[in-house]
């Protein structure tokens, strides 16, 4: 009788998802550069920026601005969300219950970890399941983000999990064995751990890990290729060839990347990018994804992180004893080793990184702000820059307050994007000795 209702619930869902799996373009592909956009000898970039941001429809506007604004609400729910199911793991005693079933399981102390862990994981999966479906598929396909079936979904989902719970259990049992070790010095080690691992798998991602969700082939397409590797030449980057991946299987957002050293060099573009920009917006958006490789953003992020790490597990230090002191002990948590007080200090962890969320926006949001202004000196179109800030206006609101923006956005908005490409529009033309910025108005028309 369950399993019935199950699978009629499955049915549902997949054929709402059919209903909804027509991706939506809200503007078109390529954007046009608006009149007072155009050199000439009263350019504004204030009006130039007007005019940009006047190409995006109404409606288009008011569903980016939903879609985002939603965002912010999301940050929420999810904290709330599993800050409910610890509390529950806790205040039931289930977290005890894994433990001890673990510990009948086995009487090795890193085994009963690990088995504690994927009871664990497994609890998560299915408590965190509901938000996951509205987050990543409903509400996806209601702004037309999404052009997964619900079945292509639900496979990436599921290698996603499993690679969570692979890793998670690695590192967990690593983690917990320096706190059995190292009792007064654990969050030194542990903070110097998780660091590890997180540059660890800054490394093998685009290596091994994304081409089990996408594939990645050469482009040979020398109208696009060639303009890419002269710029990266001249920025200093040896890549011989620029790769397409086929995100479009996932999405309608436009991304590309420069990663990996040496040999491992690579330049990909996703296949939205190539089917939706011009090419002055591919140009100016390799521009910046070359700016974040060329000011070693991933070495700079890797290190202002370890920071943040750092403070998470001083702030472990100080918080956790005292927290099991208090409550702990009568639930029956007999430490921080303790494998059952697990949901605790996820608890205080989640907590720790919600109120830090502006910080961890402002770190990544300057690196962008950053790469943009590299991308405009390397590509030197600054309309094809304005044109892929309007293209990611789909989905990031173009002209939030600058509290807003300082709290909830991780890259710099879509207007302020557009008014640095034209103040570095106007820039430019005004530091060109007359006669070139002449004849080379007159080439562009
Ligand atoms: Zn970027």
């Amino acid at each position: 009788m369950r399993y019935r209702s199950l699978l009629l619930l499955v049915l549902c869902l997949v054929s709402l998802a059919a209903f909804a799996a027509e991706p939506q373009s809200v503007l078109p592909s390529p954007i046009p550069i608006p009149q007072a956009a155009q050199a000439s000898a009263h350019f504004d970039p204030e009006a130039a920026t007007n005019a940009y941001l006047a190409l995006m429809p109404p409606a288009a506007k008011a569903r980016s601005d939903a879609y985002f604004e939603g965002g912010y609400w999301l940050i929420l729910w999810e904290f709330l969300w599993g800050a409910a199911i610890s509390i529950a793991l806790l205040a039931f005693g289930w977290s005890i219950r894994m433990r001890e079933r673990a510990e009948r399981m086995s009487s090795r102390p890193w085994l009963q970890t690990i088995l504690y862990l994927l009871q664990y994981f497994a609890v998560l999966g299915v408590a965190g399941f509901p938000l996951t479906l509205y987050e990543s598929f409903f509400r996806e396909h209601q702004y037309g983000l999404s052009t997964q079936t619900f079945a292509a979904w639900m496979g990436d989902l599921s290698l996603d999990f499993a690679l969570d719970v692979v890793m998670g259990a690695i590192v967990g049992s690593v983690l917990y064995a320096i706190v059995r070790k190292l009792s007064r010095t654990w969050w030194i080690w542990g903070a110097i751990t998780t660091s590890a691992f997180v540059v660890l798998l800054q490394l093998i991602w685009p290596v091994f890990l994304s081409p089990l969700f996408n594939k990645r082939v050469p482009l040979h397409d020398p109208k696009v290729t060639e303009p890419i590797l002269r710029m990266a030449r001249a920025n200093g980057i040896s890549a011989r060839d620029v790769y397409e991946i086929d995100a479009s299987k996932q999405t309608t957002r436009m991304s590309a990347n420069v990663s990996g050293f040496g040999s491992t060099m690579r330049i990909t573009i996703n296949d939205n990018l190539l089917r939706r920009g011009s090419p002055e917006e591919i140009q100016a958006f390799m521009g910046h994804e070359i700016g974040h490789y060329v000011l070693n953003h991933s070495y700079d992020r890797a290190f202002k992180f370890t920071i943040l790490i750092a403070m998470w597990f001083v702030a472990l230090r100080l918080t956790l004893g005292w927290a099991l002191a208090r409550w702990g002990t009568r639930q029956g948590l007999r430490g921080i080793s303790d494998t059952a007080a697990l949901p605790l200090v996820v608890l205080l962890s989640s907590l720790f990184f919600f109120v830090l969320t502006p910080v961890i926006n402002t770190i990544i949001r300057t690196q962008e702000a950053e790469a943009d202004m590299y991308g405009l000196n390397a590509a030197h179109e600054p309309d094809g820059f304005a044109q892929a800030a309007l293209h990611l206006g789909e989905y990031r609101k173009m002209s939030p307050g600058p509290v807003e923006e300082f709290l909830f956005f991780d890259h710099p908005s879509g207007r302020a994007r557009i008014l640095a490409a034209m103040r570095w529009k106007e820039g430019e033309r005004a530091s060109r000795p007359q006669s070139t910025a002449v004849s080379a108005g007159d080439q562009k028309k």
